[in-house]
């Protein structure tokens, strides 16, 4: 079963607990033994699991601009002026993440989230949601 969430960002460079709305898919589609594929249909998105504390998203920041800075001379910045936007998503972060479901419920650690990361916004994104029930669970 496949889900669209849309994703409308206000920034350039802006990180989004999107949890909550993949969490609610899982339950609309009922799916209860599984994994969860969510994928980000755009080449200067990214996403990540991790922790949303403020500071912590701020370095995460900070960290992405040292190690891909932007304008470095790069040659698809003579197209559109956002090499460092693709380069950060594909060096630093994924297009997918999986996840596995038990009991209807995303089996994320205590302080993980997913988190959907915005480089070259403001724009209006769209993230796919797959659910993917696992058919050989053993009965209990
Ligand atoms: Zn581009």
């Amino acid at each position: 079963m496949l889900f669209t969430i849309d994703v409308p960002t206000r920034e350039g460079f802006q990180i989004l607990d999107i949890t909550d709305e993949v969490q609610k898919k899982v339950w609309e589609g009922k799916l209860k033994h599984g994994i969860v594929v969510v994928f980000t249909k755009h080449t200067t998105t990214g996403l990540m699991i991790n922790e949303p504390e403020e500071g912590l998203l701020q370095d995460f920041k900070s960290k992405m601009k040292e190690l891909v800075p932007k304008g470095a001379d790069y040659l698809h910045d003579r197209i559109d002026h956002n090499a460092h936007s693709h380069l950060r998503a594909s060096l630093l972060l994924n297009s997918e993440l999986v996840i596995p479901v038990d009991e209807g419920e995303l089996l994320l650690g205590t302080w993980q989230r997913i988190l959907f990361v915005e480089l070259d916004g403001p724009r209006h994104r769209r993230v796919l949601v797959m659910l993917c029930p696992c058919q050989e669970y053993p009965e209990e």
